[in-house]
């Protein structure tokens, strides 16, 4: 076994609705067709919050919402970038090997702005871009109420 490598798991789910706020993913902002934004205590980037809780998890430092509760203050309305980058500074020194992203949400597609997400997530991980994947989902009619966008992240790390 190569106890170098790291792996971790995370996953977010959000509500969305006409809330004001912007639908961001991945640190991109996207358009809603009904401006629709998620229900949250951040700006609700479920996939950062993924992306973070996958790292907390690939070095045992428990999950996003210890570190950053949605009762602070402090973190109302926060950029998950933000969230990110402290989550960062707790892992110890460390590569990506590679991430793999699978987000589900039936508005929007997805699909025309992949390519923009993956290089956002991999400049924030400060990794190349052909260690990021993304992949997108619909929820295939199963959302009787609403929509929601969902995350499921894994990653694989080498420690430094
Ligand atoms: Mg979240």
């Amino acid at each position: 076994m190569n106890a170098r490598l790291r792996i971790g798991f995370g996953t977010d789910l959000h509500r969305l609705e006409r809330n004001g706020r912007k639908l961001v993913l991945g640190g991109v902002e996207l358009e809603h067709p009904e401006g629709f934004g998620p229900v949250s205590h951040s700006d609700g980037d479920a996939l950062l919050h993924a992306l973070c809780d996958a790292l907390l998890g690939a070095f045992g430092l428990g999950d996003i919402g210890t570190h950053f509760p949605d009762t602070d203050e402090r973190f109302r309305d926060a950029p998950s970038t933000r969230l990110l980058r402290e989550t960062l500074r707790m892992c110890p020194p460390m590569r990506i090997v590679n991430v793999d992203m699978v987000v589900q949400c039936d508005r929007p597609r997805l699909g025309p702005r992949r390519k923009e997400i993956v290089k956002s997530v991999a400049a924030l991980l400060e990794t190349e871009e052909n260690r990021v994947n993304l992949k997108a989902k619909t929820w295939e009619g199963t959302l009787s109420e609403g929509e929601a966008v969902s995350v499921s992240v894994v990653l694989l790390a080498e420690l430094e």
